[in-house]
């Protein structure tokens, strides 16, 4: 969400200036300064690479409070998610869930106890935060700008054919075929051209291009449907199969995409497991689950 957001305000200014075809190249400048800025933040610890593939993500008794406010929002709490694993965070609303993401992305430090990838606190890693992380926030972060540029922001050295594939993985190519302008068709920031579920294929299709190991979802359904959540759902799990996902979720629609699901409650974990066994064993999971299957009836 950090980053996205972090984006959004730097970019547009530059958007606003280059909506005439012709003058892409001035975008394209614009979107490598804007990735330059929000990848290089400051850090003011020795840097090491990592070497080799994501194996291991690591939250290892983490304890977390903001700055200058003394409530702990997260209390010890501990997680390892292995290269390919898929998690599903649950919790109510100010559970600490998006706090978390924040720990794992490097936007906040933990007060107590580490965040690693394969060993290395996450702010020592020398990689840029894009070259690790693909995320899928709850607002698709759209351009003034077409369906071709918006998608190749997910890696602006891609060519115009491996931004077709991905489209075509997230299931709009017959959307975007049908369209009088096809790929060139400009997307509105606020408009209504694309659906919400649309919208978020289209981010999803950016992220495919960007090809980072580790996928942060915080709540990309909430505005949707029922049944456009569970489409846009098997989607995600389906094109992203490879990546280790983090999927920060209020409710259990598409839970069964999962290998562990985690409970969230005043900053700490009070239930988990796999979907399977909490089905089988817990009552509290069992309602909360077929409250989601009605939902989706
Ligand atoms: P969730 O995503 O589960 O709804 P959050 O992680 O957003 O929960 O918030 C957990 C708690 O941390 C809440 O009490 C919230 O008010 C507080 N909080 C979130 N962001 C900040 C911040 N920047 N400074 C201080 N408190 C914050
Ligand atoms: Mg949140």
């Amino acid at each position: 969400a950090a980053f996205a957001l972090a984006l959004f305000p730097i970019i547009e200014p530059f958007l606003e200036i280059s909506q005439g075809a012709s003058e892409w190249p001035v975008y394209q400048q614009s979107i490598e300064r804007v990735n330059a800025l929000s990848n290089d933040q400051p850090k003011k610890v020795p840097q090491s690479a990592l070497k080799g593939p994501v194996t291991e993500i690591n939250v290892d008794h983490v304890t977390f409070s903001y700055p200058d406010d003394d409530r702990l929002i997260l209390k010890n709490v501990s997680l390892k998610i292995k290269q390919g694993e898929k998690i599903a965070l649950l919790g109510p609303s100010g559970a600490g869930k998006s706090t978390l993401l924040k720990l794992l992305l490097g936007d906040q430090t933990p007060t107590k106890g580490t965040v690693t990838i394969n060993g290395t606190p996450i702010n020592e890693l020398q990689q840029k935060r894009a070259q690790l992380f693909g995320v899928l926030d709850q607002q698709p972060y759209l351009f003034n700008t077409t369906v071709m540029n918006n998608v190749r922001l997910g890696n602006l050295q891609a060519t115009d054919e491996q931004v077709k594939t991905a489209i075509e993985a997230v299931e709009l190519k017959p959307l975007i075929d049908s369209l009088p302008d096809g790929y060139e068709t400009e997307v509105q920031e606020s408009g209504t051209r694309f659906s919400g579920g649309e919208r978020q294929r289209l981010s999803l299709a950016r992220i495919l291009l960007q090809d980072a190991p580790i996928i942060i979802l915080d709540e990309p359904t909430v505005s949707l449907d029922p049944i456009t959540e569970r489409h846009l759902l098997d989607t995600v799990f389906k094109v992203l199969h490879d990546k280790t996902i983090i999927w920060v979720t209020h409710h259990l629609a598409g839970v069964d995409h999962v290998d562990q699901v985690r409970f969230l409650e005043n900053g700490v974990f009070d239930l988990q497991g796999t979907p399977q066994a909490l089905y089988r064993d817990e009552p509290r999971f069992r309602k909360l689950y077929a409250l989601d299957a009605g939902r989706n009836d």
